[in-house]
């Protein structure tokens, strides 16, 4: 190699590591036996003439979408062609630009419950729904209760949690947590009543769990409660009937939605405690850990003793 192409290239490594260059490709046709001129313009193809530019239209789209980002390929111009054409360089992506998908930000209640409209996404809507229900309470809360789908009341009044385990989930809150109801936000995985208050089949919970997302994204709480196996696992992603429900509880679980750090602790459903009241006092342990979360104060209730 001639001392000034080996001068030129030292240069560009130098150029490189200035700009923090991740890695350096090296042009194997730079190293390639030169050939003869006549040979090389024999293989040539004929040059085409050039294309007059044409005006754009003014209706006219992109001939093609944004190709996927590929790292950007840069010869620095100031050391010079010979060197340049030996090797390009990779810039390493850039967060939030070239390298990860932009998170997506948060919407407003109203446009996901828009978005949803009279939604027909999976069977339940045909299975004798009435209403829809969205979800309920106050859109900036600090803590969000997750179901798992509207029961016979809920399907009549359109609201979340209205029945015999409502009343229940109003004392954890009220009584157990000294917070009112409408201070915090309660919804379910899916939004429509599954029939005969059956357990949500898998289809319909992929059907409805990106709306849930969306909610609890537009919501942003400081820690999201799940009750019951159904709403762990569709949040938590674990696989239902790996274990039982009591392996998730007792501590608070970190996932990401979207781009936003969720947080998550799992107790046990209303209805479920309303059938075997003996387990209040495990679900007063759980409520205490996100009293703590939060910094609530602790106080004596009636959950404690599993009355
Ligand atoms: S359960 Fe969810 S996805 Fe299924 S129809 Fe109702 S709103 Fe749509």
């Amino acid at each position: 190699m001639k001392t000034e192409i080996r001068q030129s290239l030292a240069e560009c490594l130098r150029f490189a590591r200035e700009l923090g260059l991740e890695s350096t490709t090296l042009n194997p046709r730079f190293f390639a036996p030169a050939q003869p001129a006549a040979v090389t313009a024999a293989k040539s193809a004929p040059a085409r003439p050039a294309a007059p530019a044409a005006s754009p239209r003014p209706d006219a789209r992109p001939a093609s979408p944004p190709s996927a980002p590929t790292p950007r390929r840069v010869a620095p111009a100031s050391a010079g062609i010979a060197a340049a054409d030996a090797f390009s360089f990779s810039i390493p992506a850039m967060p939030g630009t070239m390298g990860q998908e932009p998170r997506p930000a948060a919407e407003s209640l109203p446009a996901i419950r828009s978005d949803l409209g009279e939604c027909t996404r999976c069977k339940l809507h045909s299975l004798g729904r009435h209403n829809i229900v969205f979800g309920d309470g106050n859109a900036q809360p600090r803590l969000v209760f997750v179901g798992e789908g509207p029961g016979a009341d809920e399907d009549e009044q359109g609201l979340p949690f209205v029945g015999r385990a409502g009343q229940l989930l109003t004392d954890m809150i009220e009584k157990g947590m000294g917070l009112a109801r409408s201070e915090v936000y309660i919804c379910n995985v899916v939004k429509c009543r599954p029939p005969g208050n059956r357990t949500p089949e898998a289809d319909e919970i992929a059907a409805c769990l990106p709306f849930l997302r969306r909610q609890l994204r537009a919501l942003a709480p400081e820690l999201i409660i799940a009750l019951g196996a159904t709403a762990a696992h569709a949040l938590l992603g674990t696989q239902p009937g790996r274990g039982p429900l009591n392996a998730l509880r007792g501590r608070i679980h970190s996932l990401e939605i979207s781009g936003w750090p969720a947080r998550v602790l799992v107790t046990y459903h209303p209805a479920y405690l309303l059938r075997d009241p003996r387990q209040k006092k495990e679900a007063w342990k759980d409520l205490q850990i996100a009293m703590h979360d939060l910094k609530l104060a602790i106080k004596p209730t009636s959950l404690s003793d599993g009355s």
